[in-house]
């Protein structure tokens, strides 16, 4: 065994858009939804950093995870199969799933600890704006749509709809105007968060207030 890991069975491997899978095991830990886990597949191997999508009381674990096409660890992750083993990290990580209005901001996978709070029962009072190139990217959509609590905007670049923003997500924010009472949790690219993070404190929200989960 790998220190601090456990090796875990795969149960599922779920499409949930253009090449992006949720990766799913038996959750044999407690944890605090916006909590990671390092993932991988053998001792010695590559690493990489996840965030849980699941609830914290659901039976199953699972990452929402993207192929990056050169990549160490995730085309091995997508050619996982049910019975697979995985080693899973204990869950670690400080981006608070709290009670209490907030607004959550996500591009691509950065979506992910957002359906984890909700699915934890923490999407009351929330505002989440995610960012996609193309409609099949906003992941979650089906159970982030029509929550009650929960206003949901997409904004995508390269595809138009009716009920989605067309543009950017920061052309989103910044035709907006923001409480600078409320905290913003922002995650995904770097790029995108520190553009967000620069725009909010452009707006009066003060930094103790935007609070963000960088994926690099
Ligand atoms: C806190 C945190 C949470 C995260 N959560 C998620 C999540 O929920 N979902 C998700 O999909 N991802 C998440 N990530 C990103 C994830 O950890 C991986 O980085 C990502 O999945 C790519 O892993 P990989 O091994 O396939 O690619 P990598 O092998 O890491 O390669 C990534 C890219 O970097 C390039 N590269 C690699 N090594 C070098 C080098 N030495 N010099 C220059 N370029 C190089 C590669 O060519 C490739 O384009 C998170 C990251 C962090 C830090």
């Amino acid at each position: 065994m790998i220190r601090g890991f456990q090796s875990v069975t795969v149960t599922r491997l779920e499409l949930w858009g253009p090449e992006t899978w949720l990766l799913c095991w038996p959750r044999s830990f407690s944890f605090l939804a916006g909590q990671v886990v390092i993932l991988t597949l053998k001792p010695g191997g590559a690493e990489r950093i996840f965030s849980l999508a699941t609830g914290v009381r659901e039976p199953e674990a699972g990452v929402l995870f993207n192929l990056v096409e050169d990549g160490e660890l995730t085309p091995a992750l997508a050619n996982l199969r049910p019975g697979d083993l995985l080693w899973v990290s204990e869950p670690f990580g400080s981006f608070p799933g709290l009670e209490g209005p907030a607004v959550w901001i996500a591009n691509g996978t950065g979506v992910a600890p957002f359906v984890s709070m909700v699915r934890s029962g923490l999407g009351q009072q929330k505002v989440l704006i995610h960012g996609a190139r193309k409609l099949a990217g906003f992941l979650g959509r089906q159970e982030l749509e029509n929550l009650p609590g929960l206003t949901y905007y997409r904004c995508c670049t390269g595809e138009a709809h009716e009920l989605v923003f067309s543009g950017r997500l920061t052309e989103f924010l910044e035709q907006r105007s923001w409480a600078p009472s409320q905290r913003y949790l922002l995650c995904g690219s770097a790029p995108m968060i520190v553009e967000v993070r620069e725009l909010l404190f452009r707006k009066g929200i003060p930094f103790s207030h935007i609070l963000a989960e960088v994926f690099f």
